[in-house]
């Protein structure tokens, strides 16, 4: 079928998928065959990128998806990998050469600063970050052998936006790769590649996927940025195995109806939240009082499923409280169907001093939330008993 210029929900389900349907297939079949047999055809003039075979990307169950990955994001090509950090990595590795420069937005995913900052430089390139909210002053950073410009459109725990617009205008005019990390909005709620980004890349293992089973991650672009990063990639070997490509398949049919809920149930609990005596401060792209507030409504078809907010207590107190919770887990990850929290200074910003957290606007009291699928009502009512 042809899903080009249909919308969204309709993509989610038919976009990408074989046509005519396999054996009348109406899911995607998994094709558990590691290796292909190759045609009398292509016999003596076989390109190796051509074989097909699961670690070159190419079986049928990588090829649906790709496909349908590239519509949701309105881009011409995608890639999934076995995990976010590897499409992030291999990105970066495939894209930015040895000797060249990568300016970075300084409050990114843990896992990439640890890579950019520890990794990166070992490999022959450099890095510079600069702060969220200094794009206004670019140029300051960036070097005569600045190549890529690297930002998350919405950060870890803070859910800040940096001004994209920006970060696109003075990439275009460098003429740098912009990339971004778009895994906190989806394509349900924010699509980079028409707003002006070259790459974007996703932890699919979140909200792509949605129901805390799979590890993965995809790479978003251009025909011509994935036909240069392809043949490293491959030999990286970051593939995603046939079954997990399945389940990837079938957890993004719902993308749209899981992501638009649980915009709707975050800014209710935010705005619950709001009313806690023991919440110092709540931290929602939604609520007129998030510093970015404007940018998300502007650019964002919704605000998310991700809020923070603040224990108005010592983060011994805050840990004493949430245990009493009934329906979050205490756990890391996010975008799955069970709601979920963690305290960010002992979990995914437990690497950096305390120093550097409250540099970054990160109190040990900060609680970080990823709102499921529950009831709204029934996690209002939890969150109320334990923190008013
Ligand atoms: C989880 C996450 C990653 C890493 O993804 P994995 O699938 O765990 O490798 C990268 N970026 C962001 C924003 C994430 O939330």
């Amino acid at each position: 079928m042809e899903t080009k210029k249909m919308r969204f929900e309709t993509q989610l389900i038919h976009g990408g998928e074989p046509s005519p349907l396999i054996e009348r297939a109406i899911t995607m079949p998994i094709f558990q065959s590691s290796t292909y047999e190759i045609g009398a055809d292509s016999l003596g003039e076989i390109n190796y990128h051509d074989i097909r075979y699961v670690r070159l990307n190419n079986t049928p169950n990588h090829l649906a998806l790709h496909a349908k990955i590239a519509q949701l994001e309105q881009a011409e090509s995608a890639v999934v990998t076995s995990s976010g950090m590897s499409a992030i990595t291999s990105a970066l590795l495939g894209l930015v050469a040895k000797g060249e420069h990568v300016l970075a937005q300084d409050n990114l995913y843990g896992g990439t600063v640890h890579f950019l900052k520890e990794f990166f430089p070992q490999m022959g390139r450099e890095v510079t970050f600069f702060p969220a909210d200094d794009t206004a002053n670019l140029a300051q950073y960036s070097k005569g052998n600045t190549r890529a410009i690297y930002v998350e459109s919405t950060s870890n725990p803070l859910l800040k936006i940096p001004d994209l617009k920006e970060v696109v205008r003075f990439a275009k005019k460098q003429g740098l790769l912009s990339m971004i990390d778009n895994t906190f909005p989806s394509p349900a709620n924010f699509n980079p590649i028409p707003f002006g980004f070259d790459v974007a890349l996703h932890s699919a293992t979140k909200y792509l996927n949605g129901h805390s089973d799979v590890v993965a991650g995809a790479i978003v672009s251009s025909k011509a940025i994935l036909q240069k990063l392809m043949p490293l990639f491959n030999h990286l070997g970051g593939c995603l195995d046939p079954h997990a490509c399945f389940l990837l398949h079938r957890g993004l049919k719902t993308l749209s109806v899981r992501v638009s809920y649980q915009n709707s149930s975050a800014l209710k609990i935010a705005k619950a939240l709001e009313g806690c005596s023991k919440v110092a401060k709540v931290i929602y792209p939604g609520l007129p009082s998030h510093p970015d507030h404007v940018r998300a409504r502007e650019w964002f078809r919704g605000f998310g499923g991700m809020l923070s907010f603040e224990f108005d207590g010592t983060a011994i107190q805050a840990d004493q409280a949430l245990k009493k919770l009934k329906i979050p887990f205490l756990a890391p990850s996010l975008g799955g169907v069970e709601s979920l929290y963690v305290r960010p200074a002992t979990a995914s910003h437990s690497g950096i001093s305390k120093q550097d957290r409250e540099k970054l606007g990160i109190k040990d009291s900060l609680v970080r939330v990823s709102i499921g699928l529950e009831a709204p009502e029934d996690l209002i009512e939890d969150f109320i008993e334990v923190l008013n």
